[in-house]
């Protein structure tokens, strides 16, 4: 049998001991936490599902009919939706008909770009800690998986710079970032995002970027997609999602905007991946998108409520934490609490479920086995905010209590 399945898991650090596949980080915290009764703030879902009348329209749609295929490029109420919300919002201009493509939630519209435009002997970049499906994408278009680091500093996790231009090479044919950025909750600055634009134009590589967390940014940070700064409109293929913005995560409503030829590339196998998927949901998104503003708001003050609790409670835990300026996520040093037994953030998150009755991931499940970054991150773990205030109490009268 073909080994290349493993060599995908492999490059998500998914194989286990035994040589069978293992769940994601993501799915294993979360079994673990409801096996021992902790409080999830492991995986990144939200626990209140997003506003009625969203969930209303969609219900709307399944009882009026919309339950057959949509277009494979997606519904047009819904990319005319995608196409006004980017101009609204920062201006970029795109054709709905050709510039536009909705995809299974972000996840497949990130496969779909790194599958067209990137495959043997080519080189794709990205950030390291990185999402796990990035990884994923990269192993299964047969590329070489390179990355530049997110440093911890007083300004939280930044893009080392001079690591970034000596990170590219004439192989490099996409380097794919994300901002907003899991699991760090750094927003990229128009400085870091200007080196990678220079760096993506010296040798000519594509930007995929990964914008699920476009709406969510605290403290005034603001998030610029990569696509406003000049020359990069067309060499970008921005990506989001309405999982995030709405909180409607299972509904996998993704989208894609970038020039024709890159869309049109992605959609070569995006219909062979899906073909198209979530009739009675793109309507329900396309209102959503146009109309839900104030809902996007109350959810990001919502979150950044949420976000303050959660980081005095694991300060006053015993951990170093790092303020993110967006996402739902906050990193925290685990060192203070790492011993013999227990010797890095890998070990601490396995053992906290039991040991404390609370769940978090380790920042080593999102850097690549051995790297420097996965060994200067190695005592960091990730603890998710995207929970009601009752469930973010107990979690920090949990971890108070084991002091
Ligand atoms: N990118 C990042 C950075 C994410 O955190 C997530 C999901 N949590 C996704 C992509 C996946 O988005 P979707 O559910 O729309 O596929
Ligand atoms: N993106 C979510 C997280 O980072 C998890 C999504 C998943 O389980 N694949 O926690």
């Amino acid at each position: 049998m073909n080994e290349r399945w493993r060599y995908v898991a492999a490059s998500a650090g998914l194989v286990a001991d035994d040589g069978r596949v293992r769940p994601t980080i993501f799915a294993e915290m979360s079994a673990l936490a409801a096996r021992t009764g902790a409080a999830n703030l492991g995986q990144g879902f939200p626990d209140e599902d997003g506003p009625e009348w969203i969930r209303e329209l969609a219900v709307e749609s399944i009882r009026g009919g919309r339950n057959q295929y949509p277009p494979g490029r997606g519904d047009a109420a819904l990319r005319a939706a995608i196409a006004e919300h980017e101009r609204v919002r920062y201006g970029l201009d795109f054709d709905p008909e050709r510039e536009v493509l909705v995809a299974a939630g972000a996840t497949e519209a990130l496969t779909s770009a790194v599958l067209a435009l990137a495959g043997p002997g080519d080189e794709v970049l990205t950030l390291e800690p990185f999402y796990d499906s990035h990884a994923a994408a990269i192993a299964m278009a047969g590329a070489a998986h390179t990355t530049v680091p997110l440093v911890p500093g007083a300004e939280g996790f930044r893009l080392d710079v001079d690591a970034l231009s000596a990170a590219v090479s004439p192989r490099t044919r996409v380097i794919l970032i994300n901002t907003p950025h899991n699991p760090t909750g750094t927003v990229l600055s128009r400085e870091e995002l200007a080196a990678i634009a220079a760096a993506a134009a010296r040798v000519d590589a594509v930007v995929v970027t990964d914008e699920v967390y476009e709406h969510l940014t605290f403290d005034g940070a603001e998030h610029h997609p990569i696509a406003t700064l000049p020359g990069m409109r067309e060499r970008t293929v921005t990506i989001s999602s309405a999982g995030k913005t709405f909180s409607l995560t299972g509904w996998k409503i993704g989208w894609a905007c970038g020039p024709e030829q890159l869309i049109e590339a992605m959609l070569a196998i995006k219909q062979f991946l899906t073909y198209s998927g979530g009739a009675p949901f793109q309507p329900a998104i396309a209102r959503a998108l146009s109309e839900g503003g104030s809902d996007i708001e109350a959810l990001r003050r919502s979150l950044d409520h949420r976000r303050e609790l959660l980081l005095d409670g694991l300060q006053r835990a015993g951990f170093t934490v790092m303020r993110p300026s967006g996402t739902y996520f906050i990193c925290a040093d685990a060192s203070p609490f790492l011993s013999e037994t227990v010797p890095d953030g890998d070990a601490f998150a396995r053992r906290l479920p039991e040991q404390a009755g609370v769940a978090c991931v380790p920042v080593s499940a999102f850097c690549r086995a051995g790297s420097p970054t996965a060994e200067a991150l190695k005592n960091w773990v990730r603890f998710t905010f995207v929970k009601d205030e009752a469930t973010l109490l107990t979690a920090i009268e949990r971890l108070l209590a084991r002091r």
